[in-house]
């Protein structure tokens, strides 16, 4: 099935819980019919909180003196990650702040060692790497990648994203580039961002399935007092018919189009939606198009640091608490954890 960007504006615009109900239907449908009924566990290491950018949403941006910042040793990555390995999950995600202190070598050695140690999957999203890097962890065995484009307008992008001194960035271009050398690639917006509208999140929407992602996470805009945005600064709402709301139910809006648009992607329930709905935000998801859940692996002392946006759902529970919760959720929804590395299939249903 084939939504064109009008149908989808017209669905980020409905309001009717009828119709809704219909949107949850359909996505849970194609879900099941192109992935199953498997959900894919990731364990998330989040390895460092320094950063090099001062991105106007992000609370580890290199202007905020306030959080303590941390870079994990390999023996402490190394066991975090083992962890994932521990609870039969077929992949981690290594994610970090854009950290040139993360060198080459080094985190391909702590790749080459994981996979020989586990044959687990490896994902990073470490922001915008120069092509080395890139390139040897690829060859050292790092089988995913993922980086958000954040959103398609470019004018609003370079607004919330500051280029770097003398270098532009064009996430477009990294994410064809991730794709040439191989890596199972992933992206994704963030949804209400102030100046983002209706037009140019179904316009995002629409680049889900024009870059053929094999993974898309999107998750609505929390704001952080120690950015730009968070206190106000500088960005202007559109008029309120055309400002996307920054909502749970936006998210899932944009979950249930995604799975329409990209049937066979992975798709996480981000911590975004369950952050703003600590209710039943994973079932939902999970209901809405969901495939994958990503479970935070990084030791409990480290987490209040990796901020990226306040109360960040996953502060105080140890995975070893965490996994049985989730099992129960998973069973009441009659799904099962997937099994093996979960990566994208193609041509499925
Ligand atoms: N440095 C890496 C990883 C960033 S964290 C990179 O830039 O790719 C992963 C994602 O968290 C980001 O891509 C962004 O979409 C999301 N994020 C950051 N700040 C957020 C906020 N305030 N609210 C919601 N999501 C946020």
């Amino acid at each position: 099935m084939n939504l064109n960007k009008q149908e989808i504006e017209t669905w980020l615009r409905e309001t009717n819980s009828d119709r809704l109900s219909e949107l949850w239907q359909m996505a849970d449908r194609v879900r099941r019919r192109s992935v199953g009924d498997a959900v894919h566990m990731r364990g998330l290491v989040e390895i460092s909180n320094h950063c090099r950018r001062r991105c106007g949403y992000c609370g580890l941006q290199a202007g905020n003196s306030r959080v303590p910042r941390y870079r994990m040793s390999a023996i402490e990555i190394r066991s975090s990650a083992a962890e994932a390995f521990s609870y039969g999950f077929g992949t981690v995600v290594l994610q970090a702040g854009e950290d040139t202190g993360i060198e080459g070598e080094w985190l391909a050695d702590i790749i080459r060692t994981f996979k020989r140690e586990t044959g687990l999957a490896v994902t990073l999203s470490l922001g915008e790497r120069n092509e080395e890097e890139l390139a040897l962890w690829r060859e050292a065995g790092a089988d995913r990648y993922l980086l958000r484009f954040e959103t398609s307008n470019r004018d609003l992008f370079r607004a919330v994203h500051p280029p770097l001194k003398g270098a532009a960035s064009n996430r477009f271009d990294l994410l064809r580039h991730l794709r040439e050398l191989g890596y199972e690639t992933g992206s994704g917006v963030l949804i209400g961002l102030p100046g983002q509208s209706y037009n140019s999140l179904a316009e995002d929407i629409c680049m889900f399935a024009e870059l053929d992602l094999d993974m898309v996470g999107s998750g609505p805009f929390i704001p952080h007092p120690d950015t730009l945005l968070g206190r106000g600064l500088g960005f202007d709402l559109l008029p309120p018919e055309e400002q996307v709301p920054n909502t749970a139910l936006m998210g899932y809006k944009v979950l249930a189009l995604t799975r329409i648009v990209c049937p066979e992607a992975n798709l996480p329930c981000t911590t975004a939606l369950t952050t703003l709905n600590t209710n039943d935000g994973l079932e939902s998801g999970l209901m809405r198009g969901a495939n994958v859940i990503m479970m935070n692996l990084t030791p409990l002392t480290l987490r209040p640091f990796y901020e990226i946006y306040p109360e960040k759902s996953c502060f105080t529970e140890e995975p070893a608490e965490t996994w049985p919760r989730l099992k129960n959720i998973l069973e009441a929804l009659e799904r099962s954890p997937g099994r093996g590395p979960g990566g994208r299939k193609h041509g499925l249903g």
